[in-house]
């Protein structure tokens, strides 16, 4: 078993993803596959942004979930051929319709508790992974979507919530026990409290959903798959003479993380370092570059 997470310009794009399926199929070759989905690059913004305009009380926020529901509908045509195109986009706008009530609801109300915010956010990963899904089907490539929501069980801390690792644990093997499958895909950042109510992890807690679901299955390896190859002493974006970190401890990594290293989300290396799990960071764009390896 083994877990790979693709963040959000992984599968940011049509392209994006043809190319994030590739890798999953190639890789779970060798031993079954667990997928982990951040949402398109940019969506949890747009739907914090979209709830934020809508609570104070600006009718934009319609603009802005139309552009969500046009960015994934574009996504659906450009990713699968015309006769496997009418359920998903049927779907993506199931899903939007339901997006659009609840901001209307926070329009209404002029009112936008956490709660609501991480009902909100859940859409971007619910969407990003069905559309890998999809794609994955047209390509007749066997696998298992499925709800993060019934498998990772938290505290009701919305927006930073708490997992319980003991149910968590117990679900996601029960659940892998009772459907065996080769490849399962599901959508990160997301959980739920024991009433079944939508939780999320933190922002960029899709790491987190990886680690949690390697430590339950006691993987042979996590592969965090982003646009930087591995951990570099400082943000490429801001510092040109960043260099890539050949080979970094568990601790390091943590450290690191904890100082601002978006690449990786701090609380991702704890349930992996606990069981020795080996942690790769690697490049979706350049795949075959040396990646890194923390131990
Ligand atoms: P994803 O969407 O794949 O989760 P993130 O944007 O969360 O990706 O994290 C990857 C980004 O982290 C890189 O594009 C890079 O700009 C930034 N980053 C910040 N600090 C570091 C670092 N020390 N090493 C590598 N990347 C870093
Ligand atoms: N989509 C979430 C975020 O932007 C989670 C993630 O990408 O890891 O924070
Ligand atoms: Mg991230």
């Amino acid at each position: 078993m083994q877990v790979l997470k693709f963040g959000g310009t992984s599968v940011a794009t049509a392209a994006n993803l043809q190319r994030v399926a590739q890798l999953v199929e190639t890789a779970a070759q060798h031993t079954a596959t667990v997928v982990v989905v951040s949402a398109l690059g940019g969506t949890t913004d747009a739907l914090i942004e979209a709830g934020r305009l809508a609570a104070g009380g600006s009718a934009h926020y319609r603009t802005q979930l139309q552009r969500l529901e046009d960015r994934h509908l574009g996504v659906v045509r450009d990713l699968l051929p015309i006769s496997e195109q009418s359920a998903v986009l049927s779907l993506v706008k199931t899903h939007c319709n339901e997006l659009d009530s609840i901001c209307d609801g926070i329009f209404a109300l002029g009112e936008l508790s956490d709660r609501t915010l991480d009902r909100l956010m859940s859409f971007g990963e619910i969407l990003s992974s069905r559309l890998l899904a999809a794609y994955l089907k047209a390509q007749g490539v066997a696998h298992l979507w499925h709800d993060s929501r019934q498998l990772i069980r938290t505290d009701s801390r919305h927006g930073f919530a708490t997992v319980d690792s003991e149910t968590t644990n117990q679900q996601i093997q029960a659940f892998v026990a009772a459907q065996p499958c080769q490849i399962y895909v599901v959508p990160g950042f997301i959980g739920s409290d024991a009433q079944g109510v939508t939780t999320t992890l933190g922002r960029g807690g899709s790491d987190y959903t990886a680690a949690i679901f390697a430590a339950a299955l006691a993987a042979e390896r996590l592969e965090i798959w982003t646009d930087v190859s591995g951990m570099m002493t400082a943000d490429p974006r801001l510092v040109t003479l960043a260099r890539p970190i050949p080979r970094i401890s568990y601790q390091e990594a943590m450290e690191l993380s904890h100082f601002g290293a978006k690449v990786l989300y701090p609380p991702t290396v704890q349930p992996v370092r606990s069981q020795g799990i080996p942690l790769w960071i690697k490049n979706t764009f350049a795949p075959r570059m040396k990646a890194h390896w923390l131990k």
